[in-house]
C-alpha cells in the first residue's frame, strides 16, 4: 500500500475535522461519516488488514493473528470488523469497572491526572498472537497501556494498527512493538 492508493484518499475524505472538540485547541478526527458509508468503512477495514499483511515483528512471514484487541470505544468498531474479516478472536480492552470477571489493570498518565484500562485475565490462551487495533493514536498513552495489558495477559504482540496516526504527537515512539497506520497527519 502507498500514500497514492486511491482507497486511502476515499477514506481520508470521509473523516471530518471538528475544531475545538472536546476542548479548545484539539482538532477532533470524526469517523462517523466513514462509518456511515458502507463502501468507505469496508475499505478502511481492508486497508487496516493490509498494514501487517503476512509479516511478523521481524518482517518475516507469519500466520495471521489469533486475537484482535480493540480499545474502548472506537477500537471496538474497527477491531471487531477486522477480527471477523480475518477469522480471529476479538477481545475488548475496557475502562475500569466494565468487565465482569477478574481483570488485569494498567494506569496511564493523561494531561491532567491518570486513567486506567482493563482486560480479562482469561481473555486469550497464553502465547496467543495479538494485533492491537484502534481508530487513532494521539499521545500513545492508550496504546502503550494496551501493550502492557496484553503482555500481562500472556499474549505475544504482533504490532499495533491504527486508521489514523497524529504523527506530530509522536505517540508511536512510546510503544514497545511495531505500529502502523493507514493515514498520517
Ligand atoms: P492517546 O492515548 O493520546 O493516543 O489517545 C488515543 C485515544 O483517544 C484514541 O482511542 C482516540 O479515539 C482518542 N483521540 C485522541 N485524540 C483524538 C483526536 N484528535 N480525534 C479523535 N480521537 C482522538
Amino acid at each position: 500500500m502507498t500514500e497514492h492508493d486511491e482507497r486511502v484518499d476515499i477514506v481520508k475524505d470521509l473523516i471530518r475535522d471538528v475544531p475545538d472538540f472536546p476542548k479548545e485547541g484539539i482538532v477532533f478526527k470524526d469517523i462517523m461519516p466513514l462509518l456511515a458509508d458502507p463502501t468507505g468503512f469496508r475499505m478502511a477495514v481492508q486497508l487496516i488488514s493490509e498494514l501487517f499483511d503476512g509479516l511478523d515483528e521481524n518482517d518475516e512471514p507469519f500466520d495471521e493473528p489469533d486475537v484482535i484487541v480493540g480499545m474502548e470505544s472506537r477500537g471496538f468498531i474497527f477491531g471487531a470488523a477486522l477480527a471477523q474479516k480475518l477469522g480471529a478472536a476479538f477481545v475488548p480492552v475496557r475502562k475500569p469497572g466494565k468487565l465482569p470477571c477478574p481483570t488485569h489493570k494498567v494506569e496511564y498518565a493523561l494531561e491532567y491526572g491518570t486513567d486506567a484500562l482493563e482486560i480479562h485475565v482469561d481473555a486469550f490462551p497464553n502465547g496467543a498472537k495479538v494485533l492491537i487495533v484502534d481508530d487513532l493514536i494521539a499521545t500513545g498513552g492508550t496504546a502503550k497501556a494496551t501493550e502492557e495489558l496484553v503482555e500481562k495477559a500472556g499474549g505475544t504482540i504482533i504490532g499495533s494498527a491504527f486508521l489514523i496516526d497524529l504523527t506530530f504527537l509522536k505517540g508511536t515512539d512510546k510503544l514497545s512493538h511495531r505500529a502502523r497506520a493507514v493515514l498520517s497527519y
